[in-house]
């Protein structure tokens, strides 16, 4: 597949583990942004793309001992974030799906919690080699921080209180991971790092082992990765998010892993109304160690290399779909093909969502917040008839008034993050449909659950 010895790609890095436990706080502490508090409800309800450059990687793990940035031969980390909760194990097993190494943050004054368990099976299913943050260690008993020193020192300074509380802790983790069927060991004690698991002390809020944490994964990229991560001109390339953005209108926002794109390539991808083709009229990058996510500068260019996050501007983008690959056509009579390459996979996704006869309908903006949300009605033993990712329109309206036959309880529209298009509304309230139209999955889930309540009084 034309690989190029000589010239790796960024690896992509996945940040796993149960909610709470820092992952996102983790991320924050290397772009020195709050991103953790600026979501909705403090959940990462997307997958959101990181780019922490070599220079970034070097301010970073400036006080680690031994390690020598001039054997780093990749150019930078891509980093992508998941969401923790439980009704998110679609957005996670996607997340991992796309990444070549993974963070396992565990908290360790929590130790391992059901969606550890979770991410520590599909990191297996799927061989990715991965390294646990020990997260929160300033929460270790009488911890005293120093984020300017490696974490081996930090450790070795601690008073006898906080060394017999971080080693009982650390301790109990090994076992714990022990009984997953992994061996554990802190960094600086592995015996043998390709059948041990490494473990690095972190702290997200004071920063303690953040560069240990980099320096570990860079590490392990260059021992285990060296192959996977020589440049193919093959395109793999995910889209995540479906955005508007001041002054370039619809864009989306996409994981290239491999490959590269170039302005004015004609794209393929899935959306509500049939495949999308379309030329990317601006290549944009957020600016060095910004998320994706966040609204600010982005620098626009004329070809990106995997791996990047990129954010594509196009025409036509409006309808696009998020979770699912993005084809490029080098020529014109490749477009077809195309075309019944991303039906078929959009398609393949849609069928593997069974729906009921009788049950509510379900719209969201992209088939990952979809799939999060029938999770959560499927825990809470809603039924759904329906499903659509896109706008809520008469259409929509009218099949979910057909439940007004069969049981009203369920002439229901339940919107994640989409908008209500004014006719559709005047039509549900004209037919005596319910909209239920909320921007967090839990929230909407709830809404409905308490509606159900007044309905059966
Ligand atoms: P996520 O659900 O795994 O993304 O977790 P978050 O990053 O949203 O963090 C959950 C909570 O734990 C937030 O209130 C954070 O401020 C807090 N937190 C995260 N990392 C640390 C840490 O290292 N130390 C302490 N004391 N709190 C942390
Ligand atoms: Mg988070």
């Amino acid at each position: 597949k034309n690989l190029q010895e000589d010239n790796l790609r960024a690896p992509v890095v996945c940040v796993l583990g149960h909610v709470d436990h820092g992952k996102t706080k983790i991320l924050d502490k290397l772009r020195r942004t709050n991103v953790q508090e600026g979501e909705v409800g403090g959940i990462t309800q997307q997958i959101g793309a990181t780019n922490v450059p070599a220079h970034g990687v070097q301010r970073q793990t400036h006080m680690v001992k031994g390690f020598d940035m001039s054997n780093l031969n990749f150019p930078g980390l891509l980093i992508i974030d998941t969401p923790g909760h439980e009704s998110f194990s679609n957005l996670r097993s996607r997340g991992s799906s796309l990444c070549d190494i993974a963070i396992l943050v565990v908290d360790i004054t929590q130790g391992l919690e059901p969606q550890t368990v979770e991410s520590i099976d599909l990191l297996k299913k799927r061989k990715t080699p991965f390294v646990v943050a020990l997260n929160k260690v300033d929460r270790v008993f009488e911890w005293e921080s120093n984020p300017a020193k490696d974490i081996r020192e930090v450790i070795k300074l601690q008073k006898e209180p906080a060394k017999n509380d971080f080693d009982r802790r650390t301790k109990e983790i090994i076992q714990a991971l022990n009984e997953q069927g992994l061996n554990a060991a802190l960094f600086w004690e592995n015996p043998n790092p390709r059948s041990y698991v490494s473990l690095v002390p972190t702290s997200a809020i004071s920063g303690d082992g953040m560069g240990n944490l980099i320096a570990m994964v860079c590490d392990l990229c260059q021992q285990r990765l060296n192959k996977r991560l020589m440049f193919s001109e093959e395109l793999q390339c995910t889209v995540l998010e479906v955005k508007t953005i001041q002054g370039h209108g619809t864009t989306i926002d996409v994981i290239l892993v491999n490959g590269r794109l170039r302005e004015g390539d004609t794209i393929i991808l899935a959306g509500t109304e049939g495949p999308i083709v379309t030329q990317i009229r601006s290549l944009l990058l957020p600016k060095p160690l910004k998320e994706i996510r966040v609204k600010g500068q982005y620098d626009e260019f004329k070809e990106i290399p995997a791996a990047q996050g990129v954010k594509i501007a196009a025409r036509d983008l409006e309808k696009a779909i998020a979770g699912l690959n993005l084809q490029v056509a080098y020529h014109d009579d490749e477009v077809d093909l195309l075309k019944d390459d991303v039906d078929r996979e959009f398609k393949a996704a849609m069928r593997s969502i069974k729906v009921k006869e009788r049950g509510v309908y379900v719209q969201a903006s992209t088939l990952g917040a979809l799939e999060a949300l029938l999770e959560f009605f499927k825990a809470n033993s809603v039924p759904y008839s329906g499903i659509r990712v896109g706008p809520v329109v008469k259409r929509d309206v009218m099949k979910a008034a057909a439940m007004l036959e069969h049981d009203p309880m369920y002439a229901v529209i339940l919107a994640f993050d989409v908008k209500v298009e004014k006719d559709a509304q005047e039509l549900a309230d004209k037919e005596g449909v319910k909209i239920f139209s909320e921007e967090t999955i839990y929230h909407l889930g709830d809404c409905y659950v308490e509606y159900i309540k007044d309905f059966k009084k």
